[in-house]
């Protein structure tokens, strides 16, 4: 713990964390090491962890990366940060994110940019920057982070490292502050699927406290991450590998591909016409959840509030003007504009039609194959601001990773290769609640 601290302080410049809990990292270690000594361990006891800004913490400020919960102590821990104190793993701190999980570069975040390891003029991808940088830079082994439409997955790869998006529902959304609460999930990101499994298997399980959590068996991760993948049946979307894709990134996946091949795997393309309805779909949804979610910070009950409102209406002008951020602001009135009387039908519910029509593709392509593959993104990681002036570009981030939101499936992100000195990093889907066959992959290829 004291040498990952140390790490942390040296790494300022890389703005991984929002906040360092020094003081009660040591009490945990402290904890974990009388633990050890009385033999009730566990895998992670003693293990230092660090928590997406996201997810409550009883105690330490968590501020989703908002100006509007900077003052924000929450009373209680998040599920997921409840599993892991009772696991025994000691919390360095909370980690940088993009304001309210709004973003795909970290740049929204009120506290700046984490830095891309690799290259410090770069970003990290997002919305879980800070999470993939820790992790790249060795400041933490392993950490959470969510993923909405591909927050865990895009800034994995953009750092070169291991995320895991789980099935909907696998993991409690408890404590997780909500975005879009129908897309929301929260994973591991870690060195390698091997970690990541650990990690998984603290965080999955059913939850009565949320009410989409899922009362399903959890598989010993860990234990089939050798079997053998001879047989293994791979379905290459074609729409994956067409139009936006860098072709050199390409390249290294279908490499990475080939190299499953000779792990005994079978490879067929498959198709999924849907999936361009992907982006617009999502925004839609997206936008329109949040709107919602976010009514809940009006300046009175917590956060940020004004100086001195002249009435009621001033005080939730003003406060959520002053608190929210350009990017969360844009999110609001589209969602709100989206279900505002006259457009919910030619826009959420059409939307809600187009995510039946991708969940469907999956579903087809699921019944034919064991796993899809491609890209996490179209391109490596990008330079700090050349992206904020131009939103469409940014949204298109996530044009490989959106789509498995919109049909709840788990997917996993593993590094594959560089381009231009930048990690890649290469995309496998499954079907439901498949993440021990995710991770089994991932493991066989690193
Ligand atoms: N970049 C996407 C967005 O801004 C996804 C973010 C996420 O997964 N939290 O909505």
């Amino acid at each position: 713990t004291q040498a990952f601290l140390n790490r942390v302080r040296q790494h300022q410049d890389l703005n991984a964390f929002i906040t360092v809990s020094e003081e009660g990292a040591l009490q945990q270690a402290q904890a974990a090491d009388q633990r050890l000594s009385a033999g009730d361990a566990s895998a992670l006891t003693g293990i230092p962890i660090a928590q997406k800004d996201i997810f409550c913490t009883l105690g330490t400020k968590t501020s989703c990366g908002s100006k509007m919960l900077d003052n924000f102590i929450a009373p209680y821990d998040a599920t997921v940060v409840d599993k892991f104190n009772r696991a025994g793993a000691v919390m360095l701190g909370k980690l940088n994110m993009d304001e309210f999980a709004m973003g795909s570069s970290n740049e929204t975040s009120y506290y700046g940019p984490a830095r891309n390891p690799w290259n410090a003029d770069c970003v990290p991808g997002g919305s879980s920057g800070g999470s993939a940088v820790a992790v790249a830079a060795r400041l933490a082994p392993a950490v959470t982070g969510t993923d909405t439409g591909g927050s865990i997955r895009q800034p994995a790869a953009f750092c070169g490292i291991t995320g895991l998006k789980p099935t909907y529902g696998r993991v409690s959304r408890y404590g997780m502050i909500a975005y879009a609460s129908s897309l929301d999930q929260g994973g591991p990101m870690a060195r390698s699927a091997e970690d990541a499994a650990l990690l998984l298997q603290v965080m999955a399980g059913f939850d009565p406290k949320d009410s989409t959590s899922v009362d399903q068996p959890i598989p010993d991760y860990s234990a089939s991450l050798n079997d053998d993948l001879q047989g293994l049946k791979i379905g290459l979307p074609k729409e994956f590998f067409s139009g936006e894709l860098d072709g050199h990134i390409g390249a290294v996946i279908q490499a990475a591909v080939a190299e499953f091949e000779k792990l005994g795997a079978q490879v067929k393309e498959v198709s999924m016409p849907n999936l361009k309805l992907a982006i617009p779909a999502y925004y839609v949804i997206a936008s329109a959840e949040c709107s919602s979610n976010l009514s809940r910070y009006d300046g009175v009950r917590f956060g940020y509030r004004c100086e001195n409102p002249a009435d009621l209406t001033d005080l939730y002008t003003r406060s959520r003007g002053e608190a929210f951020g350009a990017e969360v602001k844009r999110r609001i009135l589209m969602g709100t504009y989206a279900l505002s009387a006259g457009y919910y039908d030619a826009y959420y519910l059409k939307a809600q039609q187009a995510r039946r029509l991708i969940s469907d593709d999956f579903k087809r392509a699921l019944a034919e194959v064991d796993v899809l593959m491609g890209p996490v993104t179209p391109d490596t990681a990008f330079r700090i601001g050349a992206k904020t002036s131009d939103p469409v570009q940014m949204y298109l981030e996530d044009i490989y990773t959106i789509a498995i939101n919109l049909a709840g499936l788990p997917a996993l992100a593993i590094p594959a290769g560089f381009v231009g000195g930048l990690p890649v990093g290469m995309q496998v889907i499954g079907n439901y609640f498949g993440e021990a066959k995710l991770l089994n992959i991932g493991h066989r290829y690193q």
